[in-house]
């Protein structure tokens, strides 16, 4: 079976053939840490932690590197406005480091608990203002920046005339340069469309640095093309994000790469879809906007409930990638009661007994969600053969079909594999070690209960299980034991 992956650039799916195999370049857009997490920042991370963890599984050794911008964002996106870490450190008093690691720690936090695998390597752009101003004088040398007052500037028009700028977002330059305007105070650009590579700083901007031109500081779509470069080589093999960054982003990332390096740099350009709240973009001016700490503690106006960490992850999976994801508490509470069933599912079958044969069909899962993974990342039907087979566990589990030794290895097998290890689902209270610690000790209960019940102590099996209801468990007896749930 051949990994298909759906290349924006050329907008088709194709057969993934990397450079260099075994190994494999994957360079993602990080988050911009000025912010609290939200959302939007947890699509890509899982998007891409889905596509390391498959390719990892398929044998090839993954150089994943995310990025961490903290310098030369500048407010709208464009090349006008205060740098956004700048001006949260100037409003909080603090150093603009300070801000980043504030946040930095706080993004981590909400990956380790949304089950994101670390990247190889996570490059601050602050970090790398040497090998920025080393590409920018390649873009000179090349003939497509000039500098003009002390900042540099990509000339668009010029590298539009023997290359394509538009190609991944199928933007008309024509178009742009007609319907462009030029904007006050950026007049020292040639066009409109022309972006920074450089900016020479205000006297009032804080985070700055010495080049040949200015001090200043570097461009917000530079650090990609120099930290890809740097790590990945020259040509490597995939870049992803959100589709958000498509343009102008990734486009300018493109025209600044080729035309530093003379060649093609990524082969594969891939996009994950965007996440609305209640069919409404989110944006702190719509009140939308919830951090992921909100989800996970349930405390927003728009929430009814808190969501666990496991149930922002699944419900993302339900969807494939491309499409996009509309959240509401309607929706998370459908997904948080799928995801228990799944685990339910999971749980029960680690404790089904094999016979000497089965009377049921579990063959043919594994390469049909390997085949679903396969087909360009579709994790919402990986899941939907993950629940057909569940099925199968749940008579084999009520003592309506059996299943011999062999099917039930096979099964526990690609179980384990899809939920755990490749989708990065989790028990909630395989989570930390207090929770197992509680799990055991309710477990010892209902053994004692069992115990009771054998020696006829009804009024001890009795008080065990009224007084655990009273607490709010939910007690089952089943044929090989019980079990249990809050
Ligand atoms: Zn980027």
């Amino acid at each position: 079976m051949k990994l298909k992956l759906y290349n924006t650039l050329g907008r088709k799916k194709e057969i993934f053939e990397p450079l260099h195999a075994p190994n494999v370049g994957m360079y993602v857009c990080g988050p911009t840490v000025y912010g609290d997490g939200h959302l939007g920042h947890a699509r890509p991370a899982i998007t891409f932690d889905i596509l390391f963890r498959f390719l990892t599984h398929l044998g090839y050794k993954v150089r994943y590197v995310r990025n961490i911008t903290d310098v030369g964002h500048l407010e709208n996106d464009a090349d006008s406005g205060e740098d956004k870490i700048a001006k949260k450190a100037r409003v909080d008093q603090v150093e603009p480091m300070e801000v980043v690691q504030h946040y930095l720690n706080r993004y981590h936090k909400a990956m380790e608990e949304l089950n994101v695998l670390p990247p190889s390597i996570e490059p601050h752009a602050s970090g790398h203002i040497i090998e920025q101003i080393e590409f920018t004088e390649k873009i000179i040398q090349a003939g497509f920046a000039y500098e003009s007052e002390g900042s540099v500037y990509f000339d668009v028009e010029k590298y539009n005339n023997s290359h394509h700028y538009g190609i991944l977002s199928g933007r008309n330059i024509d178009e742009m340069l007609e319907t462009t305007r030029e904007l006050d105070g950026q007049s020292e650009k040639r066009r409109s469309v022309d972006f920074a590579l450089w900016k020479k700083a205000s006297p009032e901007h804080i985070m700055r640095w010495n080049s040949p031109w200015s001090e200043g500081f570097p461009g917000w779509h530079l650090e990609c093309s120099a930290m890809g470069t740097k790590y990945l080589g020259e040509e490597f093999d995939i870049h992803g994000g959100g589709m958000d960054l498509m343009f102008p982003h990734h486009e300018c990332e493109i025209a600044q790469s080729t035309a530093a390096l003379g060649k093609k740099t990524v082969q594969y350009w891939m996009h994950n879809n965007m996440i609305t709240i209640n069919g409404q973009k989110m944006g702190k001016s719509l009140g939308n906007f919830i951090t992921l700490e909100e989800f996970f503690t349930g405390n927003h106006p728009l929430l009814t409930q808190a969501f666990s960490p496991m149930t922002v992850r699944f419900f993302i999976l339900q969807a494939h990638y491309r499409s996009t994801v509309d959240f509401s508490s309607e929706a998370l509470q459908a997904s948080d009661k799928g995801l228990s069933r799944l685990m339910e599912g999971y749980a029960r079958l680690q404790k089904l007994k094999a016979s000497d044969t089965s009377s049921i069909e579990t063959s043919g899962l594994r390469a049909k969600c390997e085949e679903a993974m396969c087909d360009d990342l579709n994790t919402p039907i990986v899941i939907a053969h993950l629940f057909d087979a569940m099925k199968a566990i749940n008579l084999a589990y009520d003592g309506k079909a059996n299943i011999s030794e062999i099917d039930l290895n096979e099964l526990k097998s690609v179980y384990q594999l899809f939920i755990v290890d490749l989708l990065g689902l989790k028990t909630e209270n395989q989570a930390s070690g207090t929770n197992e610690a509680y799990k055991k000790a309710i477990d010892l209960l209902l053994n004692m209960r069992m115990e009771a019940k054998q020696n006829k102590d009804w009024v001890t099996s009795d008080k065990i299980r009224n007084e655990l209801t009273a607490f709010g468990f939910e007690i089952k007896d089943s044929k090989d034991g019980f079990e249990w749930k809050i």
